[in-house]
C-alpha cells in the first residue's frame, strides 16, 4: 500500500460486532474474564485499549515499523524511552533540540546517572567524535527546532550501529508523510503526535514506532509500569486526525514554500532557515532525505531585537501567537521565551539561537491572507 492508502486503512478493520467503519471509543477500565486470566486480550485499561491499539497500528504502519505504542504526551514518550537505559548510559544528541526534550535529559536523567552530549549533529565527525564505551543512545531530531537544521538520518543511524547504541529519530517536525527514519537505517521513531499526525490542536499525545522487538518489549513494559498512557477519547481524535495527514501537510508545504519565497525578498528580514531554499546549508541533504522541506519557517529581523520581534508578533492576526506547532492553523512563536525558555540564554545562543528570532508554523489558511497579515505585521 502507497502512503496516502495506509494513512486511511492501514491496521484498521471495520468493528467485528457491529460493523462500526470508525473504531468505538472504548471507555472502560476494566475487561470481563470468563475465568481469570481467560480474556480476549485486553485485561486492564493502563496495559490496553482497543482505540489505542487502533492508532497503534495506524501508525506502525504509516513509519513501516511493526510494533507501535502510544503514550499520552511526546516526553511521555521520550520518558520511556529513557527509562530503558541504566545509570552510567551515555547519550548523544544535537545542541539545537526541543526544549522540553532538554529539560527532561538535563533535569530528570542526569540526576539519575545518565550522561548526555549535546553536539553539533549536521557536522558527522561531532557524532564520531562523542561516542565512548558507554554511548547507548543517538537521539536525532530533524529538522531541527527552530533553526530548521537537517541532520543525515542514515549517517547518524550507521554510527550508532558502529558504536553498538540505538538511534532513535524525534520524527514530530517532519511527520511520517514527509519522512522515513527506519527506512533510512535508524532503530526507532518517536512522535508528539500533537502535532502534524493529530493536526488538528485538539489534544496531546506520543507515539514511538519500530520493528525491533525487543526495544518495544521494554517500552510495553514502561507503558504498563509507569503508565503514561493516552486516553480512549485522545486516541480517537489522532486516529481521526491522521486520516487527513498527507492532504494536510501537503497544503501545509506549498504555503510554507510560498511564504519562504516572501520573507526571502522582504527588506526587513535578517536570517531565514527554511531547508527548502537552495542556500541552506543541508538544502541537499534535506532534497535526498525527505520528500519535502516542511511546513515550519524561522526568521529574524533586521532590526535585531527581542522589542522589534515582540511588536511583530502582537501584530498578526490570523497566525495566533501561541506555542505548540503542526495544526490546521498557522501559529507564530517566540523560541527564545517560550519553547526554549527552559535553555539557558549562553547555551541558546551558542547553538544560533537568538533572542530575535521568530518561527511561524504554517497552516493550509488561504496563502494569500497569510502572506497578507505577515506584510502588515513587517
Ligand atoms: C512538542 C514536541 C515534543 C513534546 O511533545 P508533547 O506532546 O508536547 O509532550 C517533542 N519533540 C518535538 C520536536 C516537539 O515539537
Amino acid at each position: 500500500m502507497k502512503f496516502n492508502t495506509k494513512a486511511i486503512h492501514a491496521g484498521q478493520n471495520p468493528e467485528p460486532t457491529t460493523g462500526a467503519v470508525m473504531p468505538p471509543v472504548f471507555h472502560t477500565s476494566t475487561y470481563a474474564q470468563k475465568a481469570p486470566n481467560d480474556h480476549q486480550g485486553y485485561d486492564y485499561a493502563r496495559v490496553g485499549n482497543p482505540t489505542r491499539t487502533a492508532l497503534e497500528k495506524l501508525i506502525a504502519g504509516l513509519e513501516n515499523a511493526s510494533e507501535c505504542a502510544a503514550f499520552s504526551s511526546g516526553v511521555g514518550a521520550i520518558d520511556a524511552i529513557m527509562k530503558t537505559l541504566n545509570p552510567g548510559d551515555h547519550v548523544i544528541s544535537t545542541n539545537d533540540l526541543y526544549g522540553g526534550t532538554y529539560r527532561l535529559f538535563t533535569k530528570v536523567f542526569e540526576k539519575y546517572g545518565i550522561t548526555f552530549s549535546f553536539v553539533d549533529m549536521t557536522d558527522l565527525s561531532q557524532i564520531r567524535n562523542a561516542v565512548t564505551a558507554q554511548t547507548k543512545l543517538i537521539w536525532i531530531e530533524t529538522p531541527t527546532n527552530p533553526l530548521l537544521r537537517i541532520i543525515d538520518i542514515a549517517a547518524a543511524s550507521e554510527i550508532a550501529k558502529k558504536a553498538g547504541a540505538l538511534s532513535i529519530v524525534d520524527n514530530t517536525f517532519a511527520s511520517p508523510y514527509l519522512q522515513q527514519p527506519l527506512e533510512l537505517g535508524a532503530d526507532a521513531v518517536m512522535h508528539s503526535t500533537t502535532k502534524y499526525l493529530g493536526g488538528h490542536s485538539d489534544v496531546i499525545g506520543g507515539a514511538v514506532a519500530s520493528s525491533n522487538h525487543d526495544l518495544m518489549e521494554q517500552l510495553r513494559f514502561q507503558v504498563k509500569t509507569t503508565g503514561a498512557v493516552p486516553g480512549p477519547m485522545d486516541c480517537y481524535l489522532t486516529l481521526r486526525g491522521i486520516k487527513t495527514l498527507h492532504v494536510r501537510v501537503q497544503r501545509s508545504v506549498e504555503n510554507a514554500k510560498e511564504i519562504a519565497r516572501f520573507l526571502e525578498n522582504h527588506p526587513d528580514v535578517g536570517e531565514l532557515h527554511y531547508p527548502g531554499l537552495k542556500k541552506h546549508p543541508q538544502h541537499e541533504l534535506a532534497s535526498r532525505q525527505m520528500k519535502d522541506f516542511g511546513a515550519m519557517v524561522s526568521f529574524s529581523l533586521k532590526n535585531d531585537s527581542m522589542e522589534a520581534a515582540s511588536a511583530f508578533m502582537s501584530k498578526t492576526r490570523i497566525f495566533t501567537l501561541a506555542e505548540s506547532l503542526g495544526g490546521v492553523e498557522s501559529l507564530i512563536s517566540h523560541p527564545a521565551s517560550m519553547t526554549h525558555g527552559s535553555i539557558p540564554k549562553e547555551v541558546r545562543e551558542k547553538a544560533g539561537l537568538y533572542d530575535s528570532l521568530i518561527r511561524l508554523s504554517v497552516g493550509i489558511e488561504d496563502v494569500d491572507d497569510l502572506i497578507d497579515d505577515l506584510k502588515q505585521a513587517f
